[in-house]
C-alpha cells in the first residue's frame, strides 16, 4: 500500500462549476452582509433570513477570529486521504470577529497545549488538495495569534 503525501481529489464532490462558485469564499473568505440588519454570513447567503432581501453585498472577512471548539484528528487513515505528513490535523470550529462560526484547519502547530479553545487565530491562505485535473485548489486555513 502506498503512501500519499498530498490529499486525493474527491470526484464525487468535485465540480468546475462549484470550484468557480466557491472561489471567493475559500479564497478570499468572502461572504455576504445585509445592508438592512448588517448581519454577515459565511458561508455567503444571498438571501437574508432575517429580512429577506436579496440585496446583500459581498463582504470580506478579516480571518480573525477566536477557537470555539476543537479537536486533533490523528486517526491513521486521513494519510489515504492526503496529508499525512500533517498528522496531528487540528479541525476547529472557529467564531469569526464579525460573527459567524465556521470550520477551519489550525495548522502550523508547534505546541499542542496552545490549540484550545479560546485561543486566537488569524487566516492563512494554504494549499488545499489536488483537483481532478491535478491542479492544486487553495483553500484558507488558520494559525495561531
Ligand atoms: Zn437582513
Amino acid at each position: 500500500m502506498s503512501k500519499y503525501t498530498e490529499q486525493q481529489a474527491n470526484p464525487v464532490i468535485e465540480s468546475s462549476l462549484r470550484m468557480w462558485r466557491e472561489q471567493g469564499p475559500l479564497l478570499r473568505l468572502e461572504g455576504t452582509v445585509c445592508p438592512g440588519c448588517k448581519k454577515k454570513f459565511f458561508p455567503p447567503r444571498y438571501v437574508c433570513p432575517i429580512c429577506h432581501t436579496q440585496e446583500v453585498l459581498i463582504f470580506r472577512f478579516s480571518g480573525t477570529g477566536t477557537i470555539a471548539n476543537v479537536v486533533s484528528n490523528q486517526i491513521p487513515q486521513i494519510s489515504l486521504l492526503g496529508f499525512g505528513e500533517h498528522i496531528p490535523r487540528y479541525i476547529a470550529t472557529i467564531e469569526l470577529d464579525e460573527g459567524p462560526v465556521i470550520l477551519g484547519e489550525i495548522v502550523d502547530v508547534d505546541n499542542a497545549d496552545l490549540v484550545v479553545k479560546g485561543a486566537r487565530v488569524s487566516s492563512v491562505f494554504r494549499k488545499g488538495a489536488r483537483s481532478v485535473n491535478g491542479s492544486w485548489t487553495y483553500i484558507y486555513k488558520f494559525i495561531l495569534g
